[in-house]
């Protein structure tokens, strides 16, 4: 199964606006295993946009359009399509409902031209949209084939993507598709990427390496007809994986869900453990960072922040995080001493981590680069991974 994103607006050719639903579509098909093999963006132009209708439906199986649902006359994704498949455009009782019924949530006047956004190609299914007026829809064509439109504003279109196009992908692949998410921090990305080079290569299992400041993902995906059948494709490449490079991966999961953050959390819960920060470089991300968790309040003391760069040195590391451990009676303190900026002739960036448990306290010194919030982001990744380290 092929698929295709056709992305309607003349905006976007223009540069007024990012084609990010291109890029949410496709890392979502990415994820369900769907070949992606190509992106078209066309203006808001009936021929233009019937050629390249014409285009992908004879190279694709599934075509997803982005845009052009709204009831204004460059609205005409779906009319051209009708024309494109020789179908009437109809209206749809239920769509009709669904506008009708968002108008008056928004207590807004429906206009006469709102119906053009009740009206599909005949033999359409239409999908809701919880977060705007304009329906989408699941166009089956004579030749099996599939349009699926999507509205074009991000906030209506993803979840649209997540609650009704996903399942139904899924549903439609004839494979069953299984993820391990293997989360890495402590190694870059090039260096992942060198060390994983020929298992990158492979078709299925696929692995593909994903980057955010400072950590790399790395999913592993294999599908097949059945789930034990998939399982069996993935564990030997995970497990590889793992041989390679498992000092650095501090989680492998089923779902795209999660981060240094989320895992710290999830192991002092496990363990029963609650936790107390102390930092000055890094003004209350840490806390935040943790806080942010869903049910972090279970493990979560609170801490302390201090103005950035006050009392650089190992000690004071030492000190803060065995001192915020008894002062707010937690299992283990943490606590970040540094400077984001040049502070006097301390280079910004440097930074020192402590960790203290009853076992003993221990002091980490980092040297981080980039600007000033990077800086910031990547101390706190350093301190949640050191919270990782020590609960081994
Ligand atoms: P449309 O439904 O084509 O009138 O689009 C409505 C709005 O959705 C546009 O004004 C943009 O703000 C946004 N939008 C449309 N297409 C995209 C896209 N491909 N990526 C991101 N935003 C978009
Ligand atoms: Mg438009």
């Amino acid at each position: 199964m092929q698929a295709e994103i056709l992305c309607v607006g003349t905006e976007l050719l223009m540069g007024q606006i990012l084609n990010t639903n291109a890029q949410f579509i496709a890392r979502k098909l990415s994820a369900l295993g769907i070949d992606l093999k190509y992106q078209q963006v066309v203006g808001d132009n009936e021929e233009r946009l019937e050629a390249a209708y014409r285009l992908a439906l004879s190279r694709s199986d599934i075509v997803i359009t982005s845009g052009g649902l709204g009831p204004t006359v460059d609205d005409i994704t779906k009319r051209v399509l009708a024309r494109v498949a020789g179908r009437k455009m109809v209206v749809f009782p239920e769509a009709e409902e669904m506008v009708r019924r968002r108008f008056a949530e928004y207590h807004r006047n429906m206009t006469p031209n709102n119906r053009n956004q009740a009206m599909f190609a005949e033999g359409t299914r239409i999908l809701v949209n919880h977060h705007g007026t304009a329906p989408g829809a699941i166009v089956p064509l004579d030749n099996g084939c599939e349009v699926i439109h999507l509205p074009g504003p991000p906030s209506e279109l993803e979840p649209m993507f997540e609650e009704s196009v996903m399942p139904y992908l899924e549903k439609r692949s004839e494979h069953v598709i299984v993820s391990r998410y293997i989360r890495i921090f402590g190694m870059g990305e090039s260096e992942v990427d060198m060390r994983m080079k020929d298992l990158e290569a492979g078709s299925n299992p696929t692995l593909s390496p994903y980057c955010s400041l400072g950590e790399v993902m790395l999913r592993a995906t294999a599908s097949a007809g059945t789930h034990e059948k998939a399982e069996e494709i993935l564990t030997p490449l995970v497990k590889e994986v793992r041989r390679r490079i498992g000092h650095v991966i501090y989680e492998i999961s089923g779902t795209d869900h999660g981060g240094l953050g989320e895992t710290a959390v999830t192991e002092l819960k496990a363990r029963g453990w609650t936790v107390a920060v102390s930092e000055d470089a890094t003004g209350g991300l840490l806390a935040s960072a943790l806080a942010e968790i869903p049910e972090s309040e279970q493990i979560f003391r609170g801490g302390m922040v201090f103005p950035c760069g006050a009392g650089i040195c190992r000690d004071t590391a030492e000190e803060r995080a065995r001192g915020i451990r008894e002062q707010m009676r937690t299992d283990l303190g943490i606590s970040v001493v540094g400077t984001a900026v040049e502070a006097g002739d301390v280079p910004a960036g440097t930074v020192y981590l402590g960790i203290s448990t009853i076992n003993g306290t221990r002091v980490k010194q980092v040297c981080l680069s980039g600007g000033r919030d990077r800086i910031r982001k990547l101390a706190v990744k350093h301190a949640l991974s050191m919270i990782l380290e020590e609960l081994g």
